[in-house]
């Protein structure tokens, strides 16, 4: 892999392999950058507008494909956080909390039209800042972001009717923090359920990854929104804990990691704040002895490997019946042979780079531990680009329940490979995790699936695919995964009263 030759590819039950006829050379296809300006440096979007922040602080955020600077980015601090809050709340007293839903869906709907009208801007964008391949932000990120607005204008006129009484009311002000792995499109989960219902928000993007909301601060004023209805506040981990700390906030909406999701909830526990916690995962991926095995492979490649495994929901614990164990990881390692690691901008790119030196250091770190607990390390052959931070995909088997790599999130490129014998035993081996985020069955029978479905402690359970998501769709947690529906009609109550 990744050295442009494209190995042959399983062919069926026989065992042959089907000849792709010769080794070929791919030639790299690069999405252009030019359709992207990046500003030398960004300031605060507060207020309706671009400021320079009070702490007079910035950092760099870079490409981590190439280590190269992007741009300097605004380091908000504490009296940035209070102005962003104050104008949150004037918006919400003033203008956007009073508007009728009608109105407020005019407004979503055309931040969804000016997303897509700019979808291959925000799609270079993100990959640059990101990491992860063109092909995944272009088709993934930015049309679920679109999608997203689109789904919440259509409630906005419409809560009346969705069960919440005749009168459903908006919480307030709204204090997102949201991480690095799907940037703008996590924005989108949060701003648009938010605004739909009448909430105001201040969001603080992750600091590896703030280009993407900043265009989209753009994207806000281009469609009008009243002046601090949204605003956009970068910054680093402290910069969430004032926005977390702030009295003037009514709810606080998080995705990230399980530590600080703990962090803020002990830190606002009596204030009153609502809640809303998205947090990690360590998904089983439970494949049965009747499943259709390419599928299968397929879809453990798009549960692990897409987005480099930087998804919280990712299937990185593969359960394997014991008697297709073996044909399957045969399979498995010949499907990931294929897979292309490289420049995230080239249209042929299945693996990006990792998105920080320090998410690079965790994954080896994690790894590290497997090999040295006794799983069985395998990776294709696969050359690394000299400059940036990148892993290859990775495959761990003999893997037992006790292992680092079977129970920590590693947020990375890393499968574990776990078996079973019977049902009983897939859910038992998939249920011993303290996470609850999602899972995977993959069977021909329709009442396992159900069955299945029915006995598995996770938010979301997938059929026969994986990965799925649909703004329609409620996605969120039990246990360590935090709690609190996002996406449909369940993703609306979270901002309302009641
Ligand atoms: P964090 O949970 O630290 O970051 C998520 C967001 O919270 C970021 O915007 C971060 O800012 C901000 N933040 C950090 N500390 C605080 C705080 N005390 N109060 C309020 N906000 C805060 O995740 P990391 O990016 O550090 O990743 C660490 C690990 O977390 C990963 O290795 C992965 O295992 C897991 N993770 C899980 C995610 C999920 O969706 N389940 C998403 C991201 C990470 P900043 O980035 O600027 O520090």
């Amino acid at each position: 892999m990744a050295g442009n030759t494209a190995s042959p590819v399983a062919a069926g039950e026989t065992g042959q392999e089907l000849s792709t006829g010769a080794d070929w050379e791919y030639a790299p296809a690069p999405e252009s950058r030019d359709i992207v300006t990046i500003r030398d440096e960004y300031g605060l979007f507060i207020g309706g507008e671009f400021t320079a922040p009070l702490s007079g602080e910035y950092f760099t955020t870079i490409n981590p494909a190439t280590e190269e600077p992007l741009a300097r980015v605004a380091q908000a601090g504490k009296a940035d956080v209070g102005r962003a809050v104050a104008s949150a709340r004037q918006a919400y007293e003033q203008t956007w909390g009073r508007m009728p839903g009608a109105e407020r869906a005019k407004y979503l709907y055309r931040i969804a039209r000016v997303i897509q009208e700019r979808a291959r801007e925000f799609a270079v964008l993100e990959s640059l800042d990101n990491g992860k391949p063109i092909k995944e932000s272009r088709d993934v990120d930015i049309p679920l972001a679109a999608a997203h607005f689109f789904y919440h204008a259509g409630w906005a006129d419409k809560l009346a009717y969705a069960g919440f009484g005749p009168e459903p009311r908006p919480i307030g002000v709204a204090g997102q923090v949201i991480p690095w792995n799907f940037p703008l499109l996590m924005a989108a989960w949060k701003l648009a359920p938010a605004l739909a219902t009448g909430n105001t928000c201040v969001l603080k993007p992750a600091e590896t990854t703030p280009l993407s909301a900043l265009l989209l601060a753009e994207v806000i004023e281009e469609a009008g929104l009243p002046p601090g209805t949204v605003s956009i506040i970068t910054g680093d981990g402290r910069t969430g804990r004032e926005l977390v700390a702030h009295p003037g906030v009514d709810k606080i909406a998080f995705t990230g990691s399980t530590e600080v999701g703990k962090e803020i909830q002990r830190a606002i526990a009596g204030t009153g704040k609502k809640l809303t916690l998205e947090l990690g995962g360590k998904a089983a991926n439970i494949v049965f002895d009747d499943a259709p095995l390419d599928q299968a492979v397929e879809g453990i490649v798009n549960g692990i490997f897409f987005n480099q495994g930087h998804v919280c929901c990712a299937g990185s614990r593969l359960l394997a019946q014991e008697s297709i164990a073996e044909p399957l990881l045969d399979r498995l390692k010949q499907r990931l042979e294929t897979l292309r690691l490289g420049d995230p901008l080239d249209k042929n790119t299945d693996i990006g780079a990792i998105n920080s030196r320090e998410q690079l250091d965790k994954i080896r770190g994690l790894t590290a531990a497997g090999e040295a607990e006794g799983a069985e390390r395998w990776s294709p052959p696969c050359p690394l680009p000299a400059k940036g931070y990148w892993f290859p995909p990775t495959v761990f088997s003999g893997v037992s329940q006790s292992h680092r790599i079977a129970r920590e999130e590693i947020f990375g490129p890393v499968l574990s490979v776990l078996t079973f014998r019977t049902p009983d035993e897939a859910v038992a081996k998939a249920n011993n995790t303290p996470y609850g985020l999602s899972a995977g069955v993959w069977t021909e029978k329709g009442s396992r699936i159900l069955s299945m479905a029915q006995r598995l402690r996770a938010g979301v359970v997938w059929a026969n695919t994986y990965n799925r998501f649909d703004p329609a769709s409620p996605f969120g947690g039990y246990q360590e995964s935090g709690f609190g529906r996002e996406g449909g009609r369940a993703g609306l109550a979270a901002y309302l009263h009641g």
